[in-house]
């Protein structure tokens, strides 16, 4: 376990521990504060977050930052970061191995950010953090005091424009959870 965020940073930047370090040009790492209320969990680097380094800077991300308004959240109350740290080729998803290597880094994160709510963004965002696939999207769970929500991934809205305003509602409806 590292002190800061910049040692765990240079950790990750210097990790080879999995294939997807063969072919990633950045490793990426997370956006937000560093003490948020909100941290949302997402699946992998894009191509876009694999050229720039920071996540959720593509099309997604532009959902995600539409998310984070309606949520009402402010600069410093949440933050995002992803599974693996490094992009799998062709977008696939993360395999089990690569997850299990990159565990520890997640971990870490999810320790250090310290936050009251954790938004899933998908299935391998929930089997990451739970082990499994436990929720229905829009449930809610306290698991060791925070409130664990799992939303759509903002990059299967961009699929299935039809969930967008079910979210949007859902986001409306629930700011108690957050
Ligand atoms: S995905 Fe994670 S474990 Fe694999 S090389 Fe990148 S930082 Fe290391």
């Amino acid at each position: 376990m590292v002190d800061s965020f910049e040692d765990l940073e240079e950790e990750i930047n210097s990790c080879t521990a999995c294939q997807l370090h063969d072919s990633a040009i950045h490793k990426v790492i997370m956006k937000g504060g560093q003490n948020p209320k909100v941290l949302f969990i997402g699946e992998a680097p894009g191509k876009k977050e694999d050229a720039s380094g920071i996540p959720f800077c593509g099309r997604a991300g532009k959902i995600l930052d539409g998310m984070i308004e309606d949520m009402d959240l402010q600069q410093s109350d949440w933050a995002v970061i992803n599974t693996v740290k490094c992009r799998p080729p062709n977008n696939r998803r993360p395999r089990k191995e690569e997850l299990a290597a990159c565990r520890a880094f997640f971990e870490q994160q999810i320790e250090m950010l310290e936050p009251d709510v954790i938004i899933l963004l998908g299935n391998t965002a929930e089997e990451a953090f739970l082990g499994n696939r436990q929720l229905q999207w829009g449930e809610c769970r306290d698991i060791d005091g925070k409130n664990v929500v799992k939303f759509y991934h903002p990059a299967a809205l961009i699929y299935t424009k039809s969930r967008q305003p079910e979210q949007q509602e859902f986001i409306e409806k629930n700011s108690a959870l957050w």
